[in-house]
């Protein structure tokens, strides 16, 4: 082993640069934070080829007396903490000193920076490591950074950079994260020369949603808020209707940092238990001003996560005021719950509603278990106990099968639906009823229990298979809609719809930009007659965006096809005719049923008789009542 030494400086700024300096977004990040430090009222960031070939940040903040500049450069050099006391209450972004001259063991950096008493300003510059003494320069009050040749001498670095897309949207991210904290500074980007965001002071939270995410997205959101000894909770979050497929619509502030504190973010989900379908992540944007001395931000690097004294009880506070104000007058849940009938007469006694509540949450709870242990007992072809057969027998006695049902684009022939055992119109077992409950389940009886399906969730599985075999064979047929679907999109989502025209032109989806920010859809797959143009794209540009890398077409595909059978699906709640719960049953026949979603819920459940005779103590053979619980198996 060689001996021990004390590395050179600038090999510890560039280990100090991997930890913070990952991508022009992270320089972009610090440098932002820096002007917020300093006061600016106004920030103009600049970047060209993504950040890649040049990221210029001025603002008219404090600026740097002449004596200092050279310094700011310097490692562990910082205006901001002076002592270890004041580590226990920082109240500015950054404190370790560490950013600049980190920047600048990977980048050509210039630093141009003049205080409101000084007559010009001074400039420092650094190349290949090197720091050029400090010289006068011209320029207004305020700091300017330009950052060149990122990780030039850095080339493993260099070669994880993604495409100016990809970059790009991380430089977005950044900038949506100090325009959301910190609305009353004017905030300029512009891209090769192109303005992308021209943000204006405002004292509204809600414009700048907007600004980044869509004005349709900021107009729906509702705001919370509460005052507890321990904190201030202000935040705008979305009813449960705006949620999205992943988190990355999630905003969590301290004291005007943005952070993803897991504890937090646990307890926003939780506040939406019971309101969103399946695996949808709600919208939030939650702004916490606590103590200083409660928020350690000295806990990572680039200060996303910070350790809260309180934890416990900022949990509580999150959970409490937005569960409130989801449960509160005026945000009726769509799901109505279903009206009780039978000897209680009408409306519950509390001992009975709280009954009801918790079997219903049972219920639920089952609902959402994933079908881990379960053994397939698929049914023989014909002998679905009548149920797909049923259907067949009506399609010939009144419903064409050619016509067209909510439910698909075609009734499909007998053969086609799984009963090629049996010759069309031959004589089966009589006719097993299927009912509709709570207009969100259709249960049937077969030959060895009651079939209990999940309406949304089977006709999605049946819409997704129809639309990934078709894909197999080509294009879908797109129809031209009558009138254009006018969409609102974020930057990022305008990005995310050009890198993925060619897939959304596949799936039949033909969308047009109308203006910097509004697309409008032109036509929509045909085979998805009751489909939610709007919704799909929603749902596919918020997968989209928050890919970390690139996904491959078949993903695209796939996905595209999830989010288009999850909008055109029939919903929970919605009543269908006798006519089209038979389809529905058939098409389960037909479609290559795997027994989940696409979403990985189970799409039906079956109780078998056998269980049910023990359960009502009927197995006397057995001479045992018992209360298993397995009596109850997804299908
Ligand atoms: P830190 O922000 O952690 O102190 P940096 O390396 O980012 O470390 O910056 C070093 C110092 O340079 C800061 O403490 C501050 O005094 C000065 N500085 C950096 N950017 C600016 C700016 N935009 N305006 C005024 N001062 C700045
Ligand atoms: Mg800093």
């Amino acid at each position: 082993m060689a001996a021990i030494h004390i590395l050179p400086e600038q090999l510890v700024n560039q280990i100090a640069a991997g930890e913070v300096v990952e991508r022009p977004a992270s320089v972009i990040k610090e440098l932002l934070e820096n002007a917020i430090d300093a006061q600016a009222s106004r920030i103009v960031l600049e970047v060209e080829e993504a950040g890649k070939k040049l990221i210029r940040v001025s603002d008219d903040g404090s600026g740097i007396p002449a004596d200092q500049v050279a310094l700011a450069l310097a490692t562990h050099a910082t205006s901001k903490i002076a002592t270890g006391d004041d580590l226990e209450g920082i109240t500015s972004l950054g404190f370790r000193g560490e950013a600049l001259a980190s920047i600048a063991s990977v980048a050509d950096v210039r630093l141009v920076s003049r205080t409101a008493d000084a007559l010009e300003a001074t400039e420092v510059t650094v190349a290949g490591g090197k720091a050029q003494p400090p010289c006068p320069a011209s320029g207004p009050v305020g700091t300017t950074v330009e950052v060149r040749n990122l990780f030039r001498y850095v080339p493993a670095r260099r070669k994880f950079l993604k495409t100016d897309a990809t970059e790009m949207g991380h430089i977005t991210e950044q900038a949506a994260r100090i325009a959301l904290a910190y609305p009353g500074v004017h905030l300029t980007v512009t891209h090769n020369g192109r303005s992308v965001y021209q943000l204006p002071p405002c004292d509204s939270v809600r414009e700048r949603i907007g600004a980044f995410f869509g004005a349709d997205m900021a107009a729906s959101l509702i705001e919370v808020t509460s005052d507890e000894p321990g904190g201030r909770l202000w935040g705008l979050v979305g009813p449960p209707h705006v949620a999205r497929a992943t988190g990355s619509m999630q905003y969590l502030f301290i004291n005007g940092r943005y952070v993803r504190d897991r504890s937090l973010l646990h307890a926003l989900r939780e506040a939406y238990r019971g309101l969103l379908e399946g695996r949808r992540q709600p919208v939030a944007f939650l702004m916490l001003t606590v103590p200083p001395e409660r928020v350690d931000v000295n806990v990572h690097p680039t200060k996303v996560e910070v350790r809260l004294r309180d934890a416990h009880l900022l949990y509580g506070q999150v959970l409490a005021t937005l569960r409130e104000r989801l449960l509160g007058p005026g945000l009726t849940p769509s799901v109505q719950a279903p009206t009780r009938v039978g000897a209680d007469g009408p409306g519950p006694s509390d001992g009975d509603s709280d009954r009801d509540a918790r079997v219903r949450g049972a219920v639920a709870d089952f609902l959402r278990s994933p079908p881990a242990t379960y053994q397939p007992r698929l049914p023989l072809p014909g002998k679905m106990g009548g149920v797909a057969q049923e259907a067949s027998v009506d399609s010939h006695r009144g419903v064409p099968a050619t016509g067209r049902s909510r439910l698909g684009e075609r009734t499909r022939e007998p053969e086609a639906a799984g009963e090629g055992a049996r010759p069309a119109g031959e004589e089966g077992p009589a006719p097993a009823r299927a009912v509709q409950l709570h207009n969100t389940y259709l249960v049937a009886e077969t030959d060895d229990g009651i079939l209990i399906v999940d309406q949304h969730a089977l006709h999605e599985r049946v819409l997704f298979e129809e639309i990934m075999e078709r894909l197999e064979r080509g294009p879908l047929e797109s129809q031209r809609l009558l009138m254009p679907v006018t969409v609102a999109l974020s930057d990022r989502e305008m990005a995310a719809v050009e890198t993925h025209r060619e897939a959304l032109a596949r799936l039949g989806l033909e969308v047009e930009a109308l203006g910097p920010r509004d697309v409008g859809i032109q036509a929509f797959p045909s085979l998805l007659e009751r489909g939610d143009p709007e919704g799909t794209l929603r749902d596919f540009l918020a997968w989209a965006q928050a890919l970390e890398s690139g996904p491959t077409p078949r993903q695209v595909l796939e996905q595209l096809a999830h989010v288009a059978a999850c909008r055109a699906a029939v919903k929970a709640g919605e009543p269908l005719k006798t006519e089209e719960i038979e389809t529905l049953l058939a098409h389960r026949e037909a479609a290559h049923m795997a027994a989940t979603c696409p979403h990985g819920r189970p799409t039906a459940l079956i109780l078998r008789k056998r269980d049910l005779e023990k359960q009502f103590g009927r197995d006397y053979a057995a001479g045992r009542r018992t209360a298993e619980t397995d009596d109850v198996l997804p299908y």
